[in-house]
């Protein structure tokens, strides 16, 4: 999250994280990171509704790099297909959620760093390693944060599908940002993150004041959460038995 070059997200002025158990015995982590020189809520929709332009164009380019709610190659049904086919690309054949990350290579030899038309060994390896990288994100995308869980009326509890939005678009009425989401099934992720730990993430900007002090909340529970209840016990065992 953070380091001596600034962070993924920023240069972290604080963050607050706990571990949670599901049901199911699997540990997940709840964090907040706090961006240093950050704008309160406030101060971002004011700037917003008094049509700052630069500001809103800066704000938006760094949201969308934060996170985002589709695929790196195209639409879930082309990734579909590219991932149900065997041995299309190299980087398929095996599930990317049990393979450790590829460290991009070596920058450009030829100096001032060259454009993309390069021709030096590392530039092309650069070129092949980008498309791997975007590949094996979509697949763990695929895998691990599409959402498919209907209850038995067909309703689901966490209120998927969501709505999608082909742009970001800023309402200047009240400061509402409404981030591009081209995916009703999948929730919004980083793909550096993504990349990285290999298995189901949800990053969002929280940007509203309210939105803050609810996920404070939430997230704070669970340090004082007690031990499972006994129903969760049971329908754990009866999970593991079952398998
Ligand atoms: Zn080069
Ligand atoms: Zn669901």
């Amino acid at each position: 999250m953070d380091c001596e070059n600034g962070g993924l997200y920023g240069k972290t002025s604080a963050y607050y994280a706990t571990v949670e158990q599901q049901g199911r015995l699997s540990l997940h982590l709840h964090g907040l990171v706090w961006i240093e020189g950050a704008l309160s809520p406030q101060e971002i929709r004011d700037r917003l509704v008094n049509y700052d332009t630069v500001f809103e164009t800066q704000l938006v380019r760094y949201i969308e790099s934060c996170c985002q709610g589709e695929f790196m190659t195209g639409s879930f049904q082309s990734v579909v297909e590219k991932f149900e086919k065997p041995n299309v690309t190299e980087h398929n054949n095996v599930d990317p959620t049990l393979t450790l990350l590829v460290p991009p290579p070596n920058p450009c030899r030829v100096e001032p760093i060259n454009d993309v038309l390069c021709q030096c060994e590392n530039c092309c390896d650069l070129r092949n390693w980008k498309q791997a990288f975007q590949d094996t994100v979509d697949n763990i995308l695929l895998n691990s944060n599409m959402h498919g869980c209907m209850n038995k009326y067909g309703d689901c509890t966490a209120r998927f599908p969501r709505e999608i939005h082909p742009e970001t678009s800023v309402d200047h009425t009240d400061g509402r940002i409404n981030l591009k989401k081209r995916e009703p099934m999948m929730n919004t992720f980083t793909v550096v993150l993504t990349y990285l730990l290999r298995c189901n993430t949800d990053v969002t900007c929280i940007l509203t004041g309210t939105a803050v002090k609810a996920l404070v909340a939430y997230i704070t529970d669970y340090i004082s959460k007690s031990g499972l209840t006994t129903h969760h016990v049971f329908k754990a065992a009866y999970d593991v038995l079952l398998k």
